[in-house]
């Protein structure tokens, strides 16, 4: 696996490394916030070990960013001594997979990156997807059509990438807001001001709207999507 480590006392970040790579990983670390950002984005990992308490830029907010901001689905390990239940589910709001308290056994650590990694390979689909000049890629979650790179929001992303994923098939808007957002109950708003941001990103990028709109029923993307 290729891990990065995020952590700001040498003297743990030195532990880690040491015996991830005596384990036979590749090993990146990162001592301050604004490194760990500029790695992530311009190296890939397998899995991500963040502490919370970093100099700059906190924990929490780098986890944001990671998502959000760089868009980066690689799993993320939060280990941290701050125990409290808060902190946990603050770190899930924010991105984070898995959460272990220090002190920790090396091993564990190990295990759960381990774990981590094969539950995301294993939810990837292989294949690029591809309808007319749209495609996605779900490993590395980018798009182009028309030729253009096109940037999108994670939730717009998984929109787009249901819809790819059976071209001409018409979706249903529960079904779509019930496959992104999971069982929170979502006003209609939120998919339609989710679906206009897709449609608009699309356009702009130079081709047609690829998505219909199914009047009373949903939405579904064009089989001849160009
Ligand atoms: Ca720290």
């Amino acid at each position: 696996m290729r891990v990065l480590i995020i952590e700001d006392d040498p003297a743990i970040a030195a532990n880690l490394y040491d015996f991830l790579e005596a384990r036979g990983h590749s090993v990146d670390a990162a001592a301050d916030g604004l490194t760990a950002l500029h790695l992530a984005v311009t190296h890939e990992f397998d899995g991500i070990l963040l502490d919370l308490g970093l100099p700059g830029i906190d924990g929490i907010a780098l986890c944001r960013k990671l998502r959000e901001e760089a868009h980066l689905d690689t799993p993320i390990l939060i280990v941290t001594a701050r125990d409290t239940l808060d902190d946990k589910l603050k770190g899930f709001e924010h991105g984070a997979d898995d959460y272990l308290v220090k002190p920790f056994a090396l091993k564990e650590v190990e295990a759960r990156l381990l774990a981590l990694h094969k539950r995301h390979t294993g939810k990837l689909v292989s294949r690029t997807l591809q309808a007319g000049e749209l495609t996605l890629d779900p490993k590395t979650l980018s798009i182009r059509f028309a030729g253009a790179a096109v940037k999108l929001p994670p939730k717009c992303i998984r929109l787009l990438e249901r819809l790819m994923s059976e071209p001409g098939r018409v979706f249903g808007r529960r079904e779509l807001e019930t496959e992104v957002w999971g069982d929170t109950q979502e006003s209609s708003d939120t998919l339609r001001s989710h679906m206009h941001i897709l449609r608009r990103a699309l356009i702009d990028a130079g081709g047609r709207d690829p998505i219909e709109t199914v009047h009373g029923i949903g939405y579904r993307l064009r089989s001849d999507a160009t």
